[in-house]
């Protein structure tokens, strides 16, 4: 792992953006230590043992079979790895954890339970529950001996949460607060012993409690039936007077937003690691899969659409994989800061998961969507075979796509991104308008603006330095619009889900390109051939994508008289040079096939 030292000054969240990375600064997968890897396998191997042999029956629900997994790995001592060794937890570095999510992701239902419970589950304890609260539940649930489960969405509110319907009323002896209401779609209601709710105290002040199993008036409703992830426990909460002692407000009154949006920029980061597990698992599968298959008396793999196919898998979850794991050092980075600056463990974890949540809203839409193409191009890969329920891609498939409705969907985080974005700027803490005028002035006056390049990579650099271009030439225009009453862009979503998109390319394409400038300078010994195959044909492929978000977007909103202004713009900052991408593409499925996995 590399050492944190202030030298290495971290960009805070978002500055991406309008800043340059520096590479020497990022943690890649190939810098894992001895101990980072031989978790990762004690990982690999309760899902090869402990879960794999039993998923026909996790599958079919059976009755206390993913409790017991949860047993077993907290008798690894791996459930309590993101909390404090006070209260029985082994306080490993974010980047671990991070692998731990990653590992845990081919496990399906287990792993939405797992996610659940240390996720969204213990971290509202963790991060806003009095020193009673965690000395009472946390010990609990690192050991296994309680499961947890986070009670946010009801049947008339699910993206907009906050309007919940749930009402908590303080008796009149001051001692308990009365709850009613109905939670809905609540992951680990059937087995947990724990639910954090969110409830309306006097109407409309928004709330966090901690109700326990056996409450008097809480009930549960049956077993949802689901497209997908069909052994993790989903049912309906029923609250009827509820009586919860005043000790289980968590947090404090009216403050419960706090609660639901905090915890799940962590969650939406586990999230993404996990699918980032599950690609890796799938695009193996497929890559073993087209190696097999013969047709026309040759394997599949040799057929240039399918080695099309295994070898964009695998430059997407490259991708992925650079993107979660600099995020993860960047959250890392923070959270060190904010020890040493005096701040406790849960507010260290906090601040720094809050200052990256517009990185954390990327991992989750990424890792979601690289998942879904992965597990869609793995069932026609394995043609036939990839429809039938005997084989697991069926079940990847469908496991998959729950990951772009929950923990926010996609398009809302899409849309916070974006609003996370123009606060910043408005509170003066990302500046947009100097890059923006310096844009204007090299668009209008020839003035050159930025870096100039030099040596192997400095095609990539410049692409990458110039998609930030059309971003910020976009997200001018469209604050100043805002500000003049000529654009709303509350109800303008195209326009925020086009330049969200551009974010999202960014984010990509500079995670990938800084993870092979730091292998070609940190380890000779790799095939970089391989690796610039992988960069320069996803680059082609963004740069057509980031032209066609940005001409939507300027078609959409930019007035038709400067429409021929910013088109040009677009030409100018997106002219990442011809690559034979065809080749380069069967160079990757050729080195994949051969080591017959994904092999990054
Ligand atoms: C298997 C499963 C497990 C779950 N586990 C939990 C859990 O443990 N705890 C919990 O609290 N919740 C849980 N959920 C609920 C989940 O978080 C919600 O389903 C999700 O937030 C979406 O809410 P919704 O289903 O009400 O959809 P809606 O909010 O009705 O959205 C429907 C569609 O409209 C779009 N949409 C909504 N608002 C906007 C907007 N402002 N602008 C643009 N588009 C919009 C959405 O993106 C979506 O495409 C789970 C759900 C499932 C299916």
């Amino acid at each position: 792992m590399s050492v944190i030292t202030k030298e290495n000054q971290l960009l805070k969240g978002g500055e991406f953006l309008i800043k340059e990375s520096q590479f020497v600064d990022m943690f890649i997968p190939e810098d894992f230590n001895e101990e980072q890897q031989m978790i990762k396998e004690t990982v690999r191997t309760f899902v090869e043992q402990d879960i794999r042999p039993f998923v026909d029956r996790i599958e079919k629900l059976e009755d206390g079979l993913i409790p017991s997994k949860l047993d077993i790995f907290a008798e690894l001592g791996l459930l309590g790895t993101h909390m404090p060794e006070s209260l029985g937890g082994s306080d490993l570095d974010y980047i671990t954890n991070t692998l731990i999510g990653e590992e845990v992701g081919p496990s399906g239902s287990f792993s939405v339970s797992y996610n659940a419970h240390t996720g969204i589950g213990m971290l509202p304890i963790l991060y806003y529950g009095s020193e009673e609260q965690k000395l009472k539940y946390l010990p609990n649930l690192i050991s296994g001996k309680m499961k947890a489960s986070y009670c946010l969405t009801e049947p008339s509110s699910g993206s907009d949460a906050l309007s919940a319907k749930s009402t908590a009323v303080l008796n009149e002896a001051g001692t308990h607060y009365i709850l009613n209401g109905q939670k809905m779609w609540i992951t680990n209601a059937g087995f947990a012993d724990i639910f954090t709710v969110f409830a309306q105290v006097d109407g409309d002040k928004f709330t966090g409690f901690i109700l326990e199993k056996g409450m008097e008036g809480f009930t549960l409703g049956a077993e949802e039936k689901k497209l997908g992830i069909k052994g993790s426990s989903t049912r309906q909460i029923f609250m009827e007077n509820v009586m919860v002692p005043v000790e289980n407000l968590l947090g404090e009154i009216g403050k419960g937003h706090l609660i639901a949006f905090n915890v799940l920029n962590t969650g939406r980061f586990k999230l993404g690691a996990s699918c980032l597990g599950g690609c890796k698992e799938v695009v193996t599968a497929s890559i073993r899969y087209a190696n097999e298959r013969e047709q026309f008396k040759k394997s599949i793999s040799t057929f240039g659409a399918i080695q099309y196919k295994l070898a964009e898998q695998t430059i997407r979850t490259f991708v992925t994989d650079s993107a979660v794991y600099r995020t993860a050092h960047l959250i890392q980075m923070a959270e060190n800061a904010n020890k040493e600056s005096g701040l406790d463990f849960a507010k260290s974890k906090l601040d720094a998961a809050e200052e990256y949540a517009l990185e954390c809203s990327i991992i989750k839409m990424i890792g979601s969507e690289t998942l879904d193409y992965v597990t869609d191009e793995a069932v026609q890969i394995y043609g036939g075979m990839g429809y039938s329920e005997e084989g697991d891609i069926a079940r990847a498939y469908r496991d998959s796509r729950i990951n772009r409705i929950f923990e926010g969907t996609n398009e809302i985080n899409r849309l916070v991104i974006l609003s996370s974005i123009l606060k910043s700027a408005m509170k003066g803490e990302l500046d947009l308008m100097t890059p923006g005028m310096a844009i204007q002035n090299e668009l209008m006056n020839g003035v050159p603006n930025g870096n100039i390049y030099e040596g192997a990579y400095a095609a990539e650099q410049q692409a990458v330095a110039h998609f930030k271009k059309v971003l910020i030439m976009l997200l001018g225009s469209a604050a100043q619009q805002a500000m003049g009453g000529q654009l709303n862009l509350k109800t303008e979503q195209e326009i925020l889900m086009n330049l969200s998109d551009i974010i999202i390319e960014i984010f990509n394409a500079e995670s990938t390109l800084m993870r092979v400038l730091k292998i070609a300078e940190s380890y000779p010994d790799k095939d970089l051939d391989l690796y610039n195959a992988i960069l320069k044909t996803h680059l082609h492929d963004a740069t057509g994508r980031v032209t066609k978000y940005a001409t939507d977007a300027i078609a959409s909103f930019i007035p038709t008289e400067m429409q021929g202004a910013f088109v040009s713009g677009v030409r100018k900052y997106t002219k990442y040079p011809l690559q034979n991408i065809k080749e380069n593409r069967r160079k990757i499925a050729t080195a994949m096939s051969t080591a017959a996995k994904y092999a990054l």
